[in-house]
């Protein structure tokens, strides 16, 4: 599990234990596309080559990517020449990664590559609750799900052994509450980068129909041996447990499950049940039915969507019941509720689960019991920064619309998502990274006949530039407004990936006619002036682009902090 000292340690959120995790792993490179609650991961990355690196040299190792696509596939090009790599990225962002991703299980992978996705059950930030364990299994590669950071920062480590020992690439499965929580971890040395050493046989790395069969095949045959791997890494506690009663946790669940553990075993008259604690994947078969083999009920406990769960039915006889988010036992008590199928876990969730009164109803007699009043706090809605240029863009383009009829505003993912609500209330969808461009697409070809896609310029850069190619290819009846506030905002602030001046020569080199090519300062004093030349092109047949161009207001602050600590320095 990688060696840890355990005298040396420092505080880390999750994110940072992974990030640290992969330099003591020796990793040569890093890449990965900002998303929430990912991020921190490579912003750590970022700032520790920043500080050990001469400078210039730290962008070619460790950077940002133009998505998650483009930066799995540097990750395989790392392998390929030998070296480890971290790619990290958002649940989602996986969805846009899958082509390389599920691909990568089928190459002989070199140097160690490891996928950290960070899932956000929840949705504190984000447009669905996807489950990344489903990924792995569908690629039929290992899984690690720390439950702790230290187990981020241990496992990290371990993945690209992992990864190297079986060929395949590792996914390493975070959520929101352990990547953003901070928590003492124990590190270890520094193990040296691979050298560099290009994989020798060729047909490990070329999916042509010939190569890919065999390459499929091979990866079957792996299953075994990672199967082994993935029974011995997980815990089965069974000596002087109730058999009769098997728990399985896993990742946070575990954590959750253990809060409550010495409540539910005075509950439950001082018997503990049978316990198997699943941190590895693929699922260890073995370790369950000799954890179910004499059990009358097993409750499963899992942060996301019911993975386990779900296999779990399949595998064992009718008997014994199984509860979880799926379904709960028909008596009283302990999984009489099921844990909640929509968002995240937490200990007072899984307090219900298991059949124990809540503890809000233990705190708040003991608040009345010491006449204290808990005050209820209003809910605090995101909203855009006082300042912020997507308000004065979005006022222009509500201004643009007025009177026309059969209007459609399809929006995008970032900042400029929260124009959805009042007092903007501009958008009418917001689906996925760069659909915007597509559904105003679909849109207009279905005979809306004022249709404006709103999109970001990193956003833009990220996914939807491919959708303004279709649009140029059939010069579409539409408007893509692009938002340049220079800045990838919402995400705090990293770089966009080309700087905004060359906004303009990549949308005119995409095609689009010079004379359709709006550029706008989004600004308060300009907004009926904007709306006028917007409303121009909106009615105009064909395609225009209209970018409205003002920094976001915290990238200022940010750039002036730079500035000053530069100079001071
Ligand atoms: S961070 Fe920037 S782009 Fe986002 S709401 Fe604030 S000012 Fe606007």
């Amino acid at each position: 599990m990688g060696n840890v000292n355990k005298t040396e340690k420092q505080a880390l959120l999750g994110d940072e234990a992974v990030a640290l995790g992969a330099i003591h792993a020796g990793i040569s490179a890093a890449y990965g596309y900002p998303g929430t609650p990912s991020t921190e991961i490579l912003e750590f990355l970022i700032a520790e080559y920043e500080k050990n690196t001469a400078k210039g040299r730290a962008g070619r190792r460790v950077s940002w990517c133009a998505n998650e696509k483009t930066a799995v596939e540097a990750g395989l090009g790392v392998s390929f020449a030998g070296r480890r790599c971290i790619v990290t990225m958002k649940h989602v962002g996986l969805n846009v990664a899958a082509d390389p991703f599920v691909n990568g299980a089928l190459l002989g992978i070199k140097g160690g590559l490891v996928i950290a996705v960070a899932d956000d059950p929840g949705m504190h930030s984000s447009q669905n609750e996807q489950d990344s364990r489903f990924y792995a299994s569908f690629a039929m590669i290992p899984c690690l799900e720390p439950g702790n950071q230290q187990e981020a920062y241990a496992f990290t480590r371990e993945a690209f052994d992992i990864s190297e020992r079986f060929h395949v690439p590792v996914l390493l499965r975070l959520a929101t509450r352990l990547s953003h929580a901070r928590a003492e971890v124990a590190v270890g040395d520094k193990r040296a980068q691979n050298p560099v050493s290009k994989a020798e046989n060729k047909s490990e790395w070329m999916l042509l129909p010939a190569h890919a069969r065999k390459n499929y095949a091979a990866l079957i045959e792996k299953q075994n041996a990672i199967s082994a791997w993935s029974a011995q890494r997980n815990t089965l506690e069974l000596e002087d447990r109730d058999m009769a009663f098997a728990v399985i946790t896993a990742g946070l669940g575990g954590n959750y499950y253990n809060e409550n553990f010495e409540d539910f075993v005075k509950a439950r008259g001082g018997k503990a049940p049978a316990r198997l604690h699943i941190s590895a994947y693929p699922l260890p078969v073995d370790r369950i039915r000799t954890l179910c083999g004499k059990a009358e009920k097993v409750l499963v406990i899992e942060e996301g969507q019911p993975f386990i769960e779900e296999r779990l039915r399949g595998l064992l006889p009718q008997k014994p019941a199984i509860a979880g988010k799926l379904a709960g036992f028909d008596n009283e008590g302990c999984g009489k509720a099921p844990a909640p199928r929509c968002g995240e876990l937490d200990p007072d969730k899984v307090r219900l689960a298991l059949g124990l009164p809540p503890r809000a109803n233990i705190l708040s007699s003991a608040a009345s019991a010491a006449g204290v009043t808990v005050p209820k706090l209003p809910g605090r809605p995101p909203q855009l920064c006082r300042g912020c240029p997507h308000a004065d863009s979005y006022e222009a383009i509500k201004k643009a619309v007025v009177g026309l009829e059969s209007v459609a505003i399809t929006s995008d993912i970032g900042c400029y998502s929260l124009g959805a609500s009042p007092p903007y209330s501009v958008p009418e969808t917001i689906v996925c990274m760069g659909a915007s461009v597509g559904m105003a697409k679909g849109a207009s070809d279905a005979g809306v006949k004022h249709v404006v896609g709103v999109i970001g310029d990193s956003t833009f850069l990220h996914s939807g530039i491919t959708g303004l190619i279709d649009a140029v290819a059939s010069n579409t009846h539409m408007t893509l407004v692009i938002l340049d506030n220079s800045i990838v905002a919402m995400t705090g602030c990293q770089e966009t990936i080309i700087p905004s001046d060359k906004l303009r020569p990549l949308v005119l080199g995409l095609g689009v006619d010079p004379d359709r090519l709006l550029e706008l300062e989004a600004k308060k004093p300009l907004v009926e002036e904007n709306a006028a030349k917007l409303r121009v092109e909106i009615e105009r047949p064909g395609l225009s682009v209209a970018i409205f161009k003002r920094p976001c207001i915290e990238a200022l602050r940010k750039w002036a902090k730079q500035s000053k600590t530069a100079s001071s320095g």
